[in-house]
């Protein structure tokens, strides 16, 4: 598990640190090598150390394009220790093995951030340097490889703990470092030159985001905006990056960010349980319902909503079945979803020849850990996905007044639909279908106003004189800073609430509710969704 060091080639721009590194090395039997300017800094230090030239036979030429590129040095770091004809062929030819590279890179980024010509930022996308960086790391079992000034220390601890060695940990350690290190090195380049260039988004390979391109989109959100859309690496999770489409007109930008959205969310529910259908207008739910059946459940989704559903993206929990298909085929409707489809829901679909219909092989695992992207201007930001899920929440009764069994299950059903539909978010839920949803509100009053209201205006689409809200549960993505939005959802009628919990006037918001005789559960968990 330990490689000692006998041999380091140390080749480093970022001087930082640079001396004293090489002086412990030295001082622990460690033989030098470098190049030109590295070789003088230490030198010049008083250290003693070769020049790459004396590896390669060759001098370093063209303004130091060509300093390492060689057999002699990339022999030196590929070659595999115990593998008798790479040692053979190192004898026949005169390598020596390198045991630690010590790279850091020509300044590209910082020559592009300073703004200066083009010629100069060319001149300082390093050749060399990435080759031996991949050369070493690719040999990970046998050769140290440091990218960072910052593990200069990592190395001397483990050669100072293991007699002169490295461990396999650091080293498996130190390769990822160096790939990541290369692959944002190159994705800065490519991206540079593809704004000199004005290349179109699919003609760009977002390396740094991992991404391959799966297809280019005939725009983005508007019409003027060049759009393209890529798969990440790994595993995926079954959506709408490994779906197949069967049938239907080309999937536009604005269907796979709302294909996207529904069928992550009907994901949270498990379909060996019972069917789910979430139906999708502008990224937000606009009906979420469970049923027996997905036709039932497809009708009790389309109820909550039915003029926001005109144009919507449907994703269904369950195979697509003969049923549901024709159901669904009955208004207009952009996308289907489904983890699966029968030969006869097909047969129904293909009657409506511009209908998208996707099957994406399963249904993801709402808990499964992973990254969530977006940009910001002159950067982007990273966060885990949110893999929450209310089943594994544990909930607190803070009311006189407990939930009933009902109310229980239909609060953690429009929990589950709320973590999906953007803050605020304030979701009305009877009997395992969303009854008024109010989205992407500035202030949370107004989302419980707009959930009420939507409430009323199904009911009355529905023909009844009550509104749905009435004895339905209402669910907020994050907790209640007033009573106001509280008391909304009470004089909507609204019996049951189901909320994280956490303000400071929580004391406040709780009396409310047991003013109004509701219910109230805290989950001490946030679904903030912007
Ligand atoms: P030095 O200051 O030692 O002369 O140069 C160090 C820099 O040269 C490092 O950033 C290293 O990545 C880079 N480098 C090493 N070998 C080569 C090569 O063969 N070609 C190019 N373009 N750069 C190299």
């Amino acid at each position: 598990d330990l490689s000692r060091i006998s041999r380091a080639l140390l080749s480093v721009s970022d001087k930082t640190g640079l001396v004293e590194f090489a002086r412990a090395l030295a001082a622990r039997g460690v033989t030098l090598v470098s190049t030109g300017g590295t070789h003088r800094a230490l030198t010049e230090a008083g250290l003693p150390v070769t020049e790459v030239s004396d590896l390669t036979g060759f001098p370093e030429m063209m303004d130091g394009r060509v300093k390492t590129l060689h057999p002699g040095v990339h022999g030196g770091l590929l070659a595999i220790r115990d593998n008798p004809e790479h040692q053979a062929a190192m004898l026949a030819h005169g390598i020596a093995a390198i045991d630690l590279l010590v790279v850091n890179l020509y300044p590209f980024e910082a020559t592009l951030a300073a703004g200066k010509p083009a010629a100069d930022c060319i001149e300082n996308i390093d050749i060399g340097g990435p080759a031996m960086i991949r050369a070493a790391a690719k040999n990970h079992e046998d050769v140290a490889v440091v990218v960072d000034v910052a593990d200069y220390a990592t190395v001397l601890a483990d050669l100072d703990v293991h007699d002169g060695a490295v461990t396999r940990a650091t080293r498996r350690r130190l390769a990822q470092k160096a790939y990541a290190r290369t692959a944002s090195y190159d994705a800065a380049i490519a991206t540079w030159l593809a704004g000199e260039i004005e290349a179109a988004p699919e003609s760009q390979t977002f390396r740094a985001l991992g991404g391959t391109l799966a297809q280019g989109l005939r725009y983005g959100e508007n019409p003027h905006m060049k759009a393209a859309f890529y798969r990440t690496a790994g595993a995926p999770r079954p959506g709408v990056a490994t779906a197949r489409q069967l049938q239907g007109k080309e999937l536009s930008y604005n269907n796979l960010n709302d294909t996207d959205a529904a069928y992550e969310a009907v994901s949270e529910f498990d379909p060996a349980r019972k069917a789910a259908v979430v139906i999708v207008k502008h990224a937000n739910p606009c009906g979420v319902a469970e049923g027996a059946s997905l036709v039932e459940a497809y009708e009790r989704a389309l109820r909550c909503d039915p003029v926001s559903a005109f144009g919507g993206i449907v994703a269904l929990n369950r195979t697509l079945d003969a049923e549901a298909a024709r159901k669904i085929v009955e208004i207009f409707t952009e996308v289907i979803i489904a983890p699966d489809a029968t030969e006869e829901a097909v047969a129904i679909v293909a009657g409506k020849k511009n209908l998208r219909l996707l099957t994406a092989g399963g249904v993801a695992d709402p808990r499964a850990p992973g990254q969530a992207w977006r940009t910001v201007a002159g950067g982007f930001l990273v966060q885990d996905r949110d893999n929450a899920v209310i089943d594994d929440m544990p909930l607190k009764v803070v009311t006189k007044r407990a939930p009933t069994e009902a109310e229980l299950s239909d609060l953690r059903f429009a929990f589950r639909v709320a973590k999906h539909v953007k803050s605020n978010a304030i979701v009305y839920a009877k009997d395992g279908a969303t009854v008024g949803i109010g989205a992407g509100q500035m202030s949370r009053v107004d989302s419980s106003r707009i959930a009420a209201w939507k409430a009323a205006e199904a009911a009355k689409a529905a023909g009844l004189p009550e509104s749905l809200a009435r004895g339905a549960v209402v669910a907020s993505d994050a907790f209640f800073p007033f009573a106001d939005g509280l008391l909304a959802a009470a004089e909507a009628g609204a019996t049951a609430v189901i909320q994280p919990g956490g303000s400071m006037r929580d004391d406040a918001v709780i009396q409310a509710a047991d003013e109004a005789g509701l219910a109230m559960v805290l989950t001490g968990h946030r679904h903030f969704r912007h």
